[in-house]
Order: structure tokens, then sequence, then C-alpha cells
């Protein structure tokens, strides 16, 4: 039985690995503790459909230690369960565990600040990929983390802040052009919302796209295409807590507007 085994939901502390499918869990990504192994949550939910496995059974499949719940590196001999190698050559991380991740960011970001995480679950042109909202003193900002674990270079071929040419985004030689654009597509939706909500103060909306690391090609500091900003999880975090032109009592009525919404679109 699943209540039998000793399990627990846990923050990644340091860089770790799933037992099972190797891949790396990075520094605050959420993870299952089994014993003292851990697994990703993809593995966890694979796994753990089945809740009639006997212990045993659960820990063959997560390829936790036989029998021994804790790996001791002074036994003697080594266990003939050997772990697959792990691929560096490339991240890993699938677009469930990059939603994760990058939603761990955000969340730390706005603790402890007036700005709030907004599920984009719910609402009608919800993408997945673009999971979350962040609604804050500079307003609201929707965060993609698509294709989160790639590397991007970013060229600018015209002009540094043209908001008409985009500039290239380019990933292991492919152009990331069409999410781009399907960034843009979302902050347009997400500004029909907030401006059918004629408030009277100002709601900027922006949209985000994070990236496990980005450099712009030449030592060039551009940071977005087409007005769409492009970073680290933890340099978009900051970037949506940042401060702007809504005052701390305007964010909750913003937030409950994108509740309303949500429950019954009427645009
Ligand atoms: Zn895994």
């Amino acid at each position: 039985m699943l209540s039998d085994l000793n399990w627990k939901r846990s923050n990644v502390r340091g860089e770790a690995q799933c037992c099972r499918c190797s891949r790396t869990l990075l520094a605050g990504q959420a993870s299952i503790q089994i014993d003292r192994s851990r697994v990703c949550i993809k593995c966890w939910d694979e796994v753990r459909a089945d809740p009639t496995k006997s212990v045993q059974e659960y820990k063959q499949e997560f390829r936790i230690g036989s029998g021994s719940p804790t790996r001791r590196s002074g036994s003697s001999g080594r266990s003939g369960a050997s772990r697959r190698p792990t691929p560096n050559l490339q991240p890993t991380l699938s677009a469930y565990d990059a939603a994760l991740l990058v939603g761990n960011a955000l969340d730390r970001a706005v603790s402890g600040s007036y700005a709030q995480l907004f599920p984009a679950g719910d609402l009608p042109f919800f993408e997945p990929g673009f999971d979350n909202l962040v609604i804050g003193r500079a307003g609201v900002t929707i965060v993609g983390s698509k294709a989160y674990s790639s590397a991007v270079q970013i060229e600018a071929p015209v002009s540094w802040s043209s908001t008409t040419i985009p500039a290239n985004v380019l990933s292991h030689g492919r152009n990331l052009r069409d999410l781009v654009e399907l960034a843009v597509e979302q902050r347009a939706a997400l500004e029909a919302v907030i401006e059918a909500a004629k408030f009277k103060f100002e709601v900027p909306v922006a949209a985000a796209l994070c990236f496990e690391s980005v450099e712009g090609v030449d030592r060039t500091p551009v940071r977005e295409s087409m007005s769409v900003r492009i970073d680290t999880a933890e340099n978009i975090a900051a970037f949506t807590t940042r401060r702007g032109p809504v005052f701390e009592k305007e964010i909750e009525p913003v937030v409950e507007h994108l509740l309303r919404f949500a429950q019954a679109p009427q645009i």
C-alpha cells in the first residue's frame, strides 16, 4: 500500500537526481522524498497511479536500493543495480517540472510582498506552459516556462528595442520565434481582460519567458523580443515584482477581476 511507504513532499535543497529517471532536480524544485532518495514529481505520479502495490514493488519501480533504505558507501561491494548514466549535455526538465520550478521561483518572489501569484489555468486563453500570472506594483505579467530547460542566445538583428522586428531567440540552432509570438498573443488576450475592467488606475500588462540560461549574442545586453521579457526564472521573478505605477491597495481589485473573469468570461 502507498500509505506504508515512507514518503513526503519536499523541495530539493542542493542539486539532486531523480533515482528513477536520473533527471537533475535543481535546488528549490518540488520533489518526493522516499527514505533518503528523491524522485521527480513526474515519476511519482506515474508510479503511484496504481496504489495497490507493496512497498517492495514501489521501491523496485523507483529504483530505490533493494531492501536497505539507506545507501551506505562503506558496505562491502557494490549492489548490482547500476544507475543509468546522466546525460549532462542538455537540460532535461520536462514541461511539467519546468512549470513547477518557475512557479516556485515566482512563489518565493511574491511571498512577503504585496504581489500575488495567480494560476492561469482557469483563464479562457490559457496556453499550457504559460501557467502563472503575477499581479504586483508593476502590473500584471504572464510568465511562460515552455521550453524552459534550454539555454538561449538572443540576437537583435535591427534594433535592441524594436517592437515590430523580433530579435532572434536561438536555442541549439533553432529560432524560438514561435514561442515569442505565443507570448505576445497571451499578453494581448490578458490586456483585453484588464481593459474590460475599466480600472480608474493604470495596470500595465507584460509577458515574460523563462529559460535556464540567457545570453546576448556578442555580449549585447538585449533581454527581450517584441517587448517580451526573456530571462532566467530568478530574474523574471524579480522583474514581475519590481516597483511600478500600481498602488498596493489596487492589487487586490485586479486579482478579484481576474478571478471573476476566470469563473465567467465576459468578453
Ligand atoms: Zn524521475
